[in-house]
């Protein structure tokens, strides 16, 4: 925080004011999440475009002062092509006794992946994109950041089809179901692990990749739920009642629950991604389709124990033909505060410690 007096000015974007450097000009709302807004602008110092987000008031609660640190403290630990650079924070506040604000200046993509699911895309572009999605949960898989809440708003892409995911997920010890905003949080690509309040391991992230690759192909979601319960149910009427040693598994009040239910055989992957819903042009493409349906049934597995792994999905033929050590096996980024997880900050020392960054 050394920019000196005079070098911010405030522009207003939508409903928010954002006060930011003269440097960043020609503020244009992008999106916004639950944390704030995000904008592109110009950087005018060194002539690139750059999204700004503007976190409001990280502070306003312990929820929001723990995920604004965690992911200030990994954006600027992590480098890997597959996740977004940060390349400058800033605050307008003078003091810490005024802070306010945090502001994240981080390279601008084009449009989230939310947007290109509703395109048809061929086989290439798709499992591109998905190799991509793998190489990057990877690499935080390695620094022992399992993510758990990937999702299409979360994922950014350019037109050149490269992708980067844009944050870090659930914190191991975070409050997931109290948080003072009036955001509508997506949890339809979160893992049964998640759902259920189970034990998870890597693998929790390839069921919202499966989601996400189910939806670039049918244009719809493929879960749905208005909430766990909901989503539950949607679940099994899809893949089936899980079986009895993943039930054995569970919290004995969610086992109750969950083994209440009807039983459902499940609607067979030829059902559920039909030829039709793929590109078919060539023998490639039919080829390719059977690979992709055969990935999907590999990754939309209730039981993490019968689900592919990171590794795995990196190595099958849908994916595969993209493989390049340095971005698949990249080494793994160096956390400087180990404690960041099991650390309980107070949120004074949050916003110290925000305000120092
Ligand atoms: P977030 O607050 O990080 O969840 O971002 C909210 C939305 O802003 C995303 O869904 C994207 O549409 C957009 N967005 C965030 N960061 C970027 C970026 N670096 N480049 C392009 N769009 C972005």
């Amino acid at each position: 925080m050394s920019e000196a007096d005079g070098q911010f000015y405030s522009v207003q974007v939508g409903d928010s004011t954002f006060t930011v450097l003269k440097r960043y000009q020609q503020l244009r709302a992008i999106g916004s999440g639950a944390q704030g807004i995000v904008c592109s602008a110009l950087d005018t110092v060194l002539s690139i475009p750059v999204a700004v987000k503007k976190l409001c008031r990280p502070f306003q609660n312990q929820t929001h002062a723990k995920r604004a640190y965690r992911e200030l403290v990994l954006l600027k630990c992590v480098n890997h092509k597959n996740i977004i650079r940060l390349i400058n924070v800033f605050t307008p506040q003078k003091s810490l006794e005024e802070f306010q604000d945090l502001y994240l200046v981080m390279e601008l993509m084009d449009a989230s992946l939310c947007q290109v699911i509703h395109m048809d895309l061929d086989h290439e572009r798709m499992s591109y994109l998905l190799y991509q999605i793998l190489c990057g949960i990877r690499h935080l898989h390695s620094a022992g950041i399992i993510h758990r809440d990937l999702k299409p708003s979360n994922i950014v892409v350019k037109s050149d089809c490269t992708l980067k995911i844009l944050d870090f997920g659930l914190a191991r010890t975070a409050c997931t179901n109290f948080m003072m905003t009036p955001y509508v949080v997506t949890r339809y690509y979160r893992a049964p692990e998640v759902i259920l309040g189970m034990k998870y391991k890597e693998n929790v992230d390839l069921w919202s990749v499966g989601c996400i690759m189910a939806e670039m192909i049918s244009h719809k979601v493929l879960f749905p739920g208005k909430d766990y319960i909901d989503q539950w149910n949607k679940v099994i009427e899809i893949l089936g009642t899980p079986s009895i040693e993943f039930m054995n598994r569970l919290m004995e009040t969610v086992r109750n629950y969950v083994m209440n239910k009807p039983q459902y055989p499940g609607v067979s992957f030829a059902e559920l991604f039909p030829d039709w819903a793929f590109p078919s042009e060539s023998e490639h493409d039919k080829l390719k389709t059977c690979q992709a349906r055969d990935l999907l049934s590999k990754m939309l597995v209730i039981d993490p124990e019968c689900r592919i792994s990171v590794e795995e999905a990196l190595h099958h033929p849908y994916i595969h033909v993209w493989y390049d050590p340095g971005e698949a096996d990249a080494p793994p980024p160096q956390i400087s505060d180990k404690q960041l997880e099991e650390r309980e900050h107070t949120i004074d020392l949050h916003v110290k410690l925000l305000f120092q960054k």
